[in-house]
């Protein structure tokens, strides 16, 4: 396995950090992650709109040329001689003397590595997944993808020691923001596809920007605005969406069952689409 550390490919086993980088010790950093499909970088575009946005927020320079970095990328799948994968992008403000304002003349880090694309399980998708909802206490700029990611990973945990694939997060007015890594839908009792609109409270997922355009394409009645995780109890179907997962179908909520409680026609149907869109 080979990774790219700040201008050089050598084994991931090798590959290294300054302790002080910001990044290990503020979080002071963000991170991207583009799945490697058949060979070909899906929404490569998109992840890397994405990835300017964040560092533009936070007020990071690009560590280098977009057209070096999609470069880089090639480079780091060829070198791992990988066909379907994850490639992860992460940047940081750089080394410095820890102090928490911006350092002077900080260079930023970027680092990447290239690992083996976590598909779910026949069985995941055949029979659907089971999440819990954990409260969200995350901060309030949840559109930045940054790598301060405590609160998702003691979610993510929750879930896994009940049982669950993954955690739904709930504001204190009891709606779903999104999933500890995914984000979330539902099918309404009125047949109605919903997911929550982009604002500070969710990252917008590269995912969930497609699913909508493919759902808007296909003419299937949709709204984005928040709902509460009592309508998502009594949905006929919820489903999550991200870069690794696509389109997974939930069949349990905290124990009880969606719908049916097996995966319905509107998760297989968007999925479906997706894979098409994929390999188009
Ligand atoms: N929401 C959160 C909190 C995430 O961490 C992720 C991805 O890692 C997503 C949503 C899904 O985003 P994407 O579709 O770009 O993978």
């Amino acid at each position: 396995r080979i990774a790219y550390v700040n201008g050089h490919y050598g084994p991931l086993s090798e590959a290294s950090v300054h302790i002080e980088d910001r990044g290990y010790q503020f979080s002071d950093g963000i991170y991207e992650v583009v799945a490697l499909r058949n060979g070909r970088l899906s929404n490569e575009e998109g992840h890397l709109d994405r990835l300017e946005r964040s560092l533009k927020e936070l007020r990071i320079a690009m560590p280098m040329h977009r057209r070096a970095l999609q470069h880089v990328m090639r480079e780091l799948v060829r070198k791992n001689k990988a066909t379907n994968a994850l490639v992860y992008i992460q940047v940081t403000r750089g080394v410095a003397r820890r102090d928490h304002p911006f350092p002077k003349d900080a260079v930023p880090s970027i680092v990447l590595t290239c690992r083996t694309l976590p598909k779910p399980s026949p069985k995941a998708l055949a029979e659907g997944v089971a999440v819990i909802s954990q409260p969200d206490i995350r901060w309030g700029r949840r559109d930045i993808k940054s790598i301060s990611l405590l609160p998702n990973i003691l979610a993510k945990q929750a879930a896994r020691e009940a049982g669950a694939y993954e955690a739904w997060l709930v504001e204190t007015d009891g709606t779903v923001t999104e999933g500890s890594s995914t984000n979330a839908w539902i099918l309404t009792k009125d047949g109605v596809l919903v997911t929550r609109p982009r604002s500070t409270s969710i990252l917008p997922g590269i995912t969930r920007g497609q699913v909508l355009k493919l759902a808007q394409e296909a003419q299937i009645r949709l709204e984005e605005r928040p709902f509460t995780l009592e309508e998502a109890k009594e949905a006929k179907e919820a489903f999550m969406s991200s870069a690794s997962a696509l389109v997974l179908p939930i069949t349990k909520i905290d124990g009880q069952p969606v719908g049916e409680g097996i995966p319905g026609p509107l998760a297989k149907r968007l999925r479906e689409l997706y894979e098409t869109y994929l390999a188009s």
